[in-house]
């Protein structure tokens, strides 16, 4: 595994939170920062539901969550449980029998929501009982859409104030039966708002944060939305595992998710593209051929950094620097490997070369 890139003391140290076992996966208490996506499939359908796992998986998620809306949907969980590569949490909204069903299959955690809990009320203490006998955590889930209408009013809307507010009641909830492996994600579409509701929980507590700007929107604009807020938090030491929640599919998430980690030091690196945007001295496509360059690296399982420059000016330099570069210039691509001019390519080569060199490197680096 390569190691984290320093961070030179940029990000403040993270922020004193208890550590819990969700499954194997240490959230919190200084664990590294995991992340997490839901799943789109129905639930019951096990092997799609087992195929998307298996996908986010691949793509660097670390704790996947899946909706259980119906008794279908619980029926299947032993089955996904035991065959996931990773820990499950099931989402859980309406159904306290559900509750019970999760822990029963081996779920990795639980998550309900507050706006929901009123229905639970008699059932706290034995969700509390179950869940601590059998090692599994809670995940309290605020969302602005589900606020308690007492909070909402005392508030005036759904504020920083009302959503920390909302999940500390909760937490609450289970303390008073003496349950406390808790964890907490307060949301909210708005970045400004979602950062302050954790500023003020992580004052308030110790649980481990969850990260999230819900409903963030599609991919461009949720990535945008989710990298502000959570790199704002995650600078602050606040944070302990994230999901961003775009429009898109769960793989995709994963991807932005790992990106901000690995953006911030808090993730090894996996392959990064150093682009140049292309300015009035372009000599190539530079658009097309970066947006091929990342197809045909997609997945690439070594961590390299790979330059694509799109004239001779700054090229040469960038790609020097990167494990792999190309600088192009009149119809053609120097291709640099570590520093070295290895090869000049016509400009239909350049992605083929590139990624025959990157095999290259790969098995090179690999070699006992
Ligand atoms: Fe412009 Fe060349 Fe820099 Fe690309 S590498 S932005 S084309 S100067």
């Amino acid at each position: 595994t390569p190691a984290l890139p320093p961070q030179g003391g940029v990000l403040r140290p993270r922020r004193t939170s208890k550590r819990l076992d969700v499954g194997g996966v240490p959230v919190g208490g200084g664990a590294p920062i995991s992340v997490q996506t839901m799943t789109t499939t129905v639930t019951a359908d096990v092997d799609a539901t087992l195929q998307q796992i298996a996908a986010v998986t691949a793509a660097g998620c670390d704790i996947v969550r899946i909706a259980v809306p119906s008794q279908d949907d619980a029926d299947a969980l032993p089955r996904i449980v035991a065959r996931s590569p990773i820990p499950v949490i099931a989402d859980i909204h309406f159904q306290p029998r559900y509750v019970f069903a999760a822990i029963d299959a081996g779920c990795a955690a639980v998550r309900v929501n507050p706006g929901n809990i009123k229905r639970f009320d008699d059932q706290v203490q034995r969700i509390s009982q179950e869940a601590g006998a059998a090692g599994v955590p809670i995940r309290i889930g605020v969302n602005a859409g589900s606020l308690d209408p007492r909070l909402l009013a005392k508030h005036g809307g759904p504020t920083p104030d009302a959503l920390a507010e909302s999940a500390l009641w909760e937490c609450s909830l289970f303390e008073e039966h003496g349950f406390t492996d808790l964890k907490i994600a307060v949301k909210h579409h708005d970045p400004l708002v979602m950062i302050q509701a954790n500023r003020i929980l992580a004052r308030a507590c110790d649980y481990p944060l969850h990260l999230g700007v819900t409903e963030a929107g599609p991919a461009f604009q949720g990535s945008i939305k989710s990298a502000t807020a959570m790199g704002i938090l995650l600078a602050e030491g606040i944070g302990d595992t994230i999901r961003v929640s775009l429009s898109e599919p769960p793989v995709e998430q994963v991807k932005a998710g790992v990106h901000i980690l690995a953006s911030l030091g808090l993730r090894a690196r996996r392959l990064e593209i150093v682009s140049c945007p292309g300015c009035g001295r372009l000599q190539v496509d530079i658009h097309t051929l970066a947006k091929r360059v990342e197809a045909a690296f997609d997945g690439f399982p070594h961590p390299l950094r790979v330059a694509v420059m799109g004239c001779v000016v700054n090229g040469p330099g960038e790609s020097r620097e990167a494990d792999l570069g190309v600088s192009s210039g009149n119809g053609k691509g120097q291709i640099f490997v570590r520093g070295q001019v290895v090869a000049t390519v016509p400009e239909n080569q350049i992605v083929e070369r590139l990624l025959e060199e990157a095999l290259r490197i790969t098995e090179s680096d690999n070699a006992p």
